[in-house]
């Protein structure tokens, strides 16, 4: 069959053949695959109505509606499917328990913390800490690991909980984005002497979307106009009914500061797990989880905390988490002391790995190094690939131009020593608005120094590379230098948040404004050979300068703009400018209309600073 032929360009036809694509893929990706040319498939698309730009990322309905068209069946796989279908080749699984359901044991909570800003998470956070019953006794100091596990009493039984410990919605929702499904409860903080706000109830929209039974922490209720009963009352609007009023859901009055309420806090907790979650995991199969946090630690190389999900991780086990592989070289728990396992639900440091994975990686352990490190590599490609896509494009802006005008960006590389101040720095940045046509993008961003690979990457585009506390490595350095790359080094977010926008607002194309120089009233015209009417004036105001642009004003209306002074002369001799009270014969090209009165104004264009 011949190739149809759309726009002048001939498109190949699939006669129903299957092609895989990448969820977001663009029409770039799809042409390479199929060989055809990015331009004929966006005229195709042109013609079902849909204007997209070659390298834009088109929706999966789109991508079929084009497919039905050219007569290729398009499947879009998702990054989930993809790496499923990775994992499998090396006969592995994510995500399920393995073995007989008798054998699993019971596994604590993982919680995490929400509400609006200020209502308390991170005090309430701090507050729960410390009363970890088993750590008083043995005095340990917390650090900041991103997640940390405390033990209870219930009942007479002592029984661990997880806490995640970074909270706000963001890394909930980052996480829960990415596949990961970390958070078992969810405590819905809110001030007593506040009420509920919009994000408590985004985070309320989040947990419910997730199927997150949720604990409310009604906070602060040490302050004056502290008014618990009002917070029931507010979110039962949500379908959140305090069990007091016959609901089912357990609030619970706190106070982070006289760190009242706490311990039935964390009953609350356990009783909302044991009546509605059967939290129970295998113990003896190979260990998988999730990263929580990332970091490069100047000592320990990367350093990430885990969350171990099922199975229990030993030292010596062979693990890949996200791109990131090696072996375990210790585990450390929050107290910085020194784990030989860890079992479900618990939070560790993990020492050993190559790179810095990022937060809400998975990670899986497996038999050999060799494996570990051909699904690693394997992601990485992936990442390049899609990176690549996007890298590219500048050079692939392709016909239709004036109706697929792209707007300009600002391309950025962000680095930074953990996964926390990166995501905090991408998200600041991306609040910047400088204007509508303007905008800037994250090609990509990662934990760990400034490596060769990713100045390659900012080569294939104007690429601006930010190092956050952390620094280009040699090789890297070299690179960039003589490639000319523009890597800047940072340790403060509003210092990178300023200069961005000054790069941006650089971009931007200049703004005029008009600056009056001076006013001239004609008293006399003089009809010169050869070069036409020249007005013999009185400068009124300012300054005349030769040279500069002119209109003329007659009986208060403008009769001619866009005018020169083309001669200026005081008396017999050429002069460059003629101030106030002076008189002068000016001269506006080839334009004669002058007439006596006539009021000839001067300006120049002045490119005006930006606020
Ligand atoms: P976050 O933004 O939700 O993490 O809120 P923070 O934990 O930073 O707390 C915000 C402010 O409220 C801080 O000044 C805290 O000291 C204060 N705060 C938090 N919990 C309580 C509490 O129970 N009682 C009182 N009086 N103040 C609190």
């Amino acid at each position: 069959m011949a190739a149809p032929s759309m726009g002048g360009v001939s498109l190949p036809r699939g006669n129903g053949q299957t092609v895989r694509l990448p969820r977001g893929a663009s029409l770039t990706d799809l042409a390479e695959r199929i060989g055809a040319q990015p331009a004929a498939l966006v005229t195709a698309l042109f013609h079902l109505g849909e204007m997209v730009t070659a390298t834009q990322s088109v929706n999966d309905e789109t991508l079929q509606l084009l497919g039905a068209e050219i007569d290729w069946d398009i499947q879009v796989v998702s990054p989930e499917d993809e790496d499923r279908e990775l994992l499998e080749t090396f006969d592995l699984t994510f995500g399920d328990e393995e073995g007989d359901e008798d054998d699993w044991s019971a596994r604590p909570p993982v919680v995490t913390v929400m509400g609006h800003v200020d209502h308390g998470k991170t005090k309430l956070l701090d507050a729960l800490r410390h009363t970890n019953v088993v750590a008083k006794e043995a005095g340990g100091i917390t650090q900041h690991i991103g997640a940390y596990q405390i033990v209870t009493e219930l009942d007479g039984v002592e029984r661990p909980i997880t806490f995640i410990d970074t909270p706000g919605h963001e890394s909930f929702t980052a996480m829960r984005a990415r596949g990961a499904k970390v958070t078992d409860i969810v405590v819905l903080v809110v001030a007593a002497d506040d009420g509920v706000m919009p994000q408590t109830v985004e985070a309320l929209n989040h947990a419910q979307a997730a199927e997150v039974p949720i604990v409310v922490a009604v906070n602060k209720i040490d302050k004056e106009g502290a008014n618990p009963a009002k917070i029931r009352q507010q979110l039962t609007e949500y379908g959140l009914v305090a069990e007091e009023y016959g609901g089912e859901t357990m609030f619970v009055d706190v106070s982070a500061t006289t760190r009242q309420g706490l311990e039935e806090l964390e009953a609350a907790v356990l009783l909302t797990a044991d009546a509605s979650l059967d939290l129970r995991a295998n113990t003896e199969q190979d260990p998988q989880g999730v990263v929580i946090e990332g970091k490069l630690d100047k000592g320990r190389g990367p350093v990430a905390t885990v969350l171990v999900q099922r199975g229990t991780l030993r030292q010596g086990d062979s693990i890949v988490a996200g791109d990131a592989y090696g072996r375990v070289r210790s585990l450390l728990d929050e107290h910085g002391n020194k784990l030989k396992e860890a079992l479900p639900a618990r939070p560790v440091q993990v020492v050993g790995l190559t790179s810095v994975p990022r937060a809400g990686d998975t990670f899986l352990v497996v038999e050999e190094d060799r494996t570990a490190r051909q699904i690693a590599d394997r992601r990485q490609a992936r990442i390049r690939n899609a990176q690549n896509a996007q890298a590219r494009k500048r050079i692939s802006l392709e016909d239709l131009d004036a109706a697929l005008k792209e707007s300009r960006e600002l391309n950025l590389i962000i680095k930074g020593d953990n996964s926390g101040t990166v995501e905090a720095l991408e998200e600041a940045l991306m609040k910047i608005e400088v204007s509508d046509d303007l905008s800037l993008r994250v090609i990509h961003r990662g934990v760990g120094g400034i490596t060769k690979s990713d100045i390659d990457l900012a080569l294939a585009d104007d690429v601006i590379v930010l190092g956050f506390n952390v620094r280009a490595e040699g090789q890297a350095t070299e690179l960039a230098n003589r490639e000319g790359v523009d890597v800047r080094y940072y340790s403060v977010i509003y210092q990178a948040i300023e200069e961005i926008e000054a790069a941006l607002k650089g971009m931007l194309k200049p703004e005029f404004e008009e600056v009056q120089l001076g006013t001239a009233e004609v008293r006399e015209v003089f009809r010169v050979p050869r070069i036409g009417n020249v007005a013999g004036s009185l400068v009124r105001s300012g300054t005349i300068v030769r040279n500069s642009k002119a209109r003329l004003i007659r009986d208060g209306a403008v009769v001619a703009d866009n005018l020169s002074v083309d001669s200026l002369r005081r008396f017999k001799d050429d002069a460059t400018e003629v101030r106030e009270g002076y008189e002068c014969g000016i001269g506006l090209g080839s334009f004669n209309d002058i007439k006596v009165d006539d009021v000839i104004e001067t300006f120049e264009l002045r490119e005006k600073p930006r606020t």
